[in-house]
């Protein structure tokens, strides 16, 4: 959704300049070899792209973090081509927030500008993104791992299964089995892992009991889950707007800004995740 808005952007702001092309063309080509500084500006830049200026043709230009910059996320000092002037350009520096985060961060212009379902659709991409990560948490986290990871580690295995898995589930299954696994010990062996996931098709299909949460006594987990069961509605609101484009209202989307976070929050304490939110200072 934002990309379509930024690369329409990109239409507007880095296309060439015809006038660009001629006489500086050749003086250009000399100083090829030279790595221009490109400095992005973090409020307009997120996720997927940097936005900044080449300093080398001062033009405004969108960096796209998986087509120039080979998906690296901080991408400080990635040398990447100025899509205007075609010389090499190092980012200066990043600031790249967690993604669960900048799905948030990336809803605040839409809400701005009133168009709800994009608010509705980045705060369900940024809570599925955060219970696959409880997913992997719950289920790989206490598994032994070998010094040396190959091909053939077992512990690939599960991943594979695991990944095959969750690309089976839609957010309703996906939400169930998230507050079914809090309830669960952590698989300590890479049978026991495989076990886990086999039984995703039970967990899927329930949902548990005020009482066996208010018995849960980490009251991280205790919070994240309360939160994840209290969330049906929200389920089949972001589905409605999903498969019949429901328009929604302003009071569901701001509904929808105030409380996801508070359960992605939730959810990642709840299951011990690291935030490793990542920050890179600029360097200039
Ligand atoms: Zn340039």
């Amino acid at each position: 959704m934002r990309v379509k808005s930024l690369s329409s952007d990109r239409v507007e702001v880095a296309e060439p300049p015809p006038a660009r092309q001629n006489p500086s063309m050749t003086k250009q080509s000399k100083t090829r070899s030279r790595i221009g500084h490109f400095s992005p500006n973090p409020d307009l830049s997120g996720y997927e792209n940097l936005v900044g200026t080449c300093r080398l043709c001062d033009t405004e230009i969108i960096v796209n973090r998986a087509t120039d910059l080979r998906g690296t996320y901080p991408s400080s000092r990635v040398i990447f081509k100025c899509p205007n002037c075609g010389r090499g350009l190092r980012p200066g520096g990043d600031i790249a927030n967690h993604p669960v985060d900048q799905f948030i961060y990336d809803a605040y212009e839409p809400m701005r500008k009133r168009r709800y379902m994009q608010a509705v659709l980045l705060t369900a991409q940024s809570l599925e993104l955060a219970l696959s990560m409880c997913v992997r948490q719950a289920i790989l986290a206490n598994l032994p791992t070998p010094n040396r990871l190959r091909k053939t580690s077992p512990i690939l295995k599960v991943a594979v299964t695991l990944n095959a898995t969750l690309d089976q589930l839609t957010l309703e299954p996906l939400r169930k089995v998230v507050a079914n696994l809090a309830f669960k010990a952590r698989p300590t062996t890479i049978q026991e892992a495989l076990d886990a996931i086999a039984a995703f098709d039970k967990l899927r299909k329930k949902q548990p009991k005020d009482s066996e949460i208010a018995g849960l006594t980490d009251t991280d987990l205790q919070e994240a889950v309360g939160r994840l069961v209290g969330i049906p509605n929200f389920v089949k609101l972001r589905n409605k707007v999903v498969h019949e484009a429901l328009r929604p209202t302003q009071s569901q989307a701001e509904w929808c800004m105030e409380n996801i976070p508070k359960l992605t929050r939730a959810l990642l304490r709840g299951f011990g995740i690291a935030r490793g939110q990542l920050v890179m200072p600029p360097t200039a």
